[in-house]
Formats: C-alpha cells, structure tokens, sequence
C-alpha cells in the first residue's frame, strides 16, 4: 500500500494506492537481512500525521511514492542474521505490504508466543502500543485512587478500552464517551465500564458531564481533544489530572475549535499532561508482566475489529477518522 502525497485535510481512500510488487524469495548470504511474512497490520490514528510534511514531531513523514509502515506481527520466513529464525514472530514497523525485506532486523522484537495464550494480533494492540499508552498515560499521568472518578474518551477504541478497564482494577468509578450506541453497549456489558454515553447524541456536553459526574471528574483521559476536553475542564475537580494522550477530533479539521476552559486549571490546580508512550520505554518490562498477568487472570478483555486483506487496509485506516471501528482496529494479511 502506497502513500501517495502529503494531506492537510482528514485522509482518505484515495491518499493510498495498491501497487503489485516482488520481493525475493529468498535472504541474500552476507546481508543480515530477514525476510517476513506479514501478518497483521495495526491502524493507529498518529498515522495521519506521519501524512503530513511536517518534521518537528517526534516521528518522521512517510515518503510519497512509498510503503505506509506500522506496527505489525509478521512471520520469519528466512533469515541471515542469527537472532532470528524461520517459524520465529516478530514485531515492530512493518511495511504495508504481503511480504518484507528487512534490512535493519536490529529493530524487530522477537515475540515469545505461548508466553500467553492471547492472539498474536494482540502483540499490536493489548500488549503493543495502545495497551502501552493506555498504561503510562493512566498510571503516570492520571495517578488514580481507589473511589475516583475517571473519564475517558474515545472509549472503545484500542487504548481507551485498556484505559477503563484499569482504572476499574484501580478502583475508580470509570465513565466512557463513545460514538455510538453499540459501542456504548459494549463498554457497559463487556469492558465493565461503570457507564458510558454516546456524545454524538449529546445536545450541550458540559451538562451530559454533568448528569454522569454529579460529583464531579477527578481524572480525564483525553483522546480526542477539542470541545470534550472543553466540556470536561469545567467538570474537574479540584486538584484533578487529565493526560492529554491524543486529538483524534482535530486531525480531519481546517480551523480546530478553540478550548476556552483552561482558567480552571488554576482555579482547580489541576495537572494536564501531554505525552508520548515512548518516551517510558523503561516501563515496557512491568507494563508486559502485569498486562500478561491481568489478561491470563481474566482481569481485561480486549476488543478487535479485524479487517481482511491488504485491499481493504485503507479503507480500515480512513474509518478511525469516523468512528468506523469498533475496539481496535487490525489489518490480517495472511494466516500463519
Ligand atoms: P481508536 O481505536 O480509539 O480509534 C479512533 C477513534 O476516535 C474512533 O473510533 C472514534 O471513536 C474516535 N473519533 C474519530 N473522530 C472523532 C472526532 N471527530 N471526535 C471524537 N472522536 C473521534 O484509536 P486509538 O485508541 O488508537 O487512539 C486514541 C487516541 O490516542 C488518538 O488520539 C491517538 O492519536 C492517541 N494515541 C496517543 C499515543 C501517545 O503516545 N500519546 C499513542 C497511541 C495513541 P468514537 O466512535 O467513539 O467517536
């Protein structure tokens, strides 16, 4: 899957090209190079902004005319370079496409599969990335105790659903927002959320806060930014913590809308953080032993929903922008 040419706008279908392609069949000897199969592809919003030329990020652009990359699970199906094997699985930035040559196999993490009976895909999603980010954003940032009130936005998808459903095992009164009412149904019957609403039916979201938080939000985990977190300023408590962990409502928008809220974080000495989950890169060791644990215990579920085919990865990616996805949104390439 190509990435065509840089966007100012939210992206769409046609931002990306199928193109058929070889690779060899084989490593060459003397290359360290492996060779994968790839099998699930992860769509993650701060992709869009690798679709952008804008290099003062933490992450580079894409380059037009080449292979989107992200997270993915791939298969090692040859290899010249000793820490890897035919049958291994791997994770880590993998190109868009059926099969891959990887030069720098440094960068690729050995996945110890049977360690827990969970799906490979999972290495992209509860134990990936967004089960990373839901960890530090919460744990760090939030700092939850046990009787607070926690909302979190963007709720089903792949780090909000993680993000309730510890501050659930912290002890915390945990509200969701989400897009629809099936999402909604599964944040009360499945992920244990205390509540939830759909925000999209929600005429003046400072009185829904209201109505669920009559006592008022300790902790906010932002998603999307924009007029919830607006909404959600004037709800906090006082010395109340919001992680601003992402703006998925901005990235399709010309002309973001305003906060006007944000005197009360000094006249609530509330704590609002931004991050990014690479950054507690020393936490990975903790944050995978205690997920693993969580998920072998049966203490968080965890939600996919898994797309078919590279034909269909953009179509997949573009949906985040509207709410197309229900829990985390995979790409499955081939079957092992
Ligand atoms: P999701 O699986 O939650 O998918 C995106 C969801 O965003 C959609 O399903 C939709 O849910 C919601 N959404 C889309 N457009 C809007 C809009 N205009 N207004 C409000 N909600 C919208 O994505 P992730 O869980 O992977 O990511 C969630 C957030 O976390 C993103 O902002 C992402 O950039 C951020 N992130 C930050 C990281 C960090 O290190 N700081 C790392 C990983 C992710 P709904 O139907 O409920 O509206």
């Amino acid at each position: 899957v190509i990435f065509k040419a840089y966007i100012d706008r939210a992206p769409a279908e046609t931002d990306m090209e199928l193109r058929i392609g070889t690779v060899a069949a084989t490593v060459p000897k003397g290359s360290g190079m492996v060779l994968l199969k790839n099998l699930y592809l992860s769509c993650d919003p701060y992709m869009r902004g690798r679709m952008r030329d804008f290099r003062d990020s933490y992450i580079h652009p894409f380059t037009p005319g080449e292979t989107i990359e992200g997270f993915g699970v791939s298969e090692v199906i040859d290899s010249d370079n000793t820490d890897f094997r035919p049958g291994d699985f791997v994770t880590g930035m993998i190109p868009w496409e059926e099969y891959s040559l990887i030069r720098q196999p440094d960068k690729l993490k050995k996945i110890e599969h049977g360690r827990s009976a969970a799906p490979l895909s999972y290495h992209i999603g509860l134990f990936g990335m967004p089960g990373f980010t839901a960890y530090v954003g919460l744990k760090e940032i939030c700092c939850p105790k046990e009787g607070e009130t926690v909302l979190v936005s963007a709720a089903s998808g792949a780090v909000g659903q993680i993000v309730g459903q510890l501050a659930k095992l912290e002890g915390c009164y945990v509200v969701g927002s989400a897009g629809s009412k099936e999402k909604v149904k599964l944040l009360k019957e499945k992920l244990g959320f205390d509540d939830a609403f759909v925000y999209k039916e929600e005429q003046d979201l400072v009185a829904a806060l209201k109505r669920h938080f009559p006592r008022g939000i300790d902790v906010y985990f932002d998603n999307v930014g924009g007029e919830m977190l607006d909404a959600a300023l004037l709800n906090m408590n006082a010395h109340g913590r919001i992680a601003v962990c992402g703006m998925v409502s901005l990235h399709g928008v010309g002309n973001p809308i305003g906060i006007h809220n944000l005197y009360n974080l000094v006249f609530k000495r509330i704590n609002m953080k931004g991050f990014v989950q690479s950054d507690y890169a020393h936490l990975m060791p903790q944050f995978l032993e205690e997920m693993t644990a969580y998920y072998e215990q049966g203490k968080i579920k965890y939600v996919e929903d898994v797309r078919h085919g590279l034909e269909n990865a953009a179509a997949a990616f573009v949906g985040l922008f509207s709410g197309r996805n229900v829990g985390k949104q995979v790409i499955s390439v081939s079957s092992t």
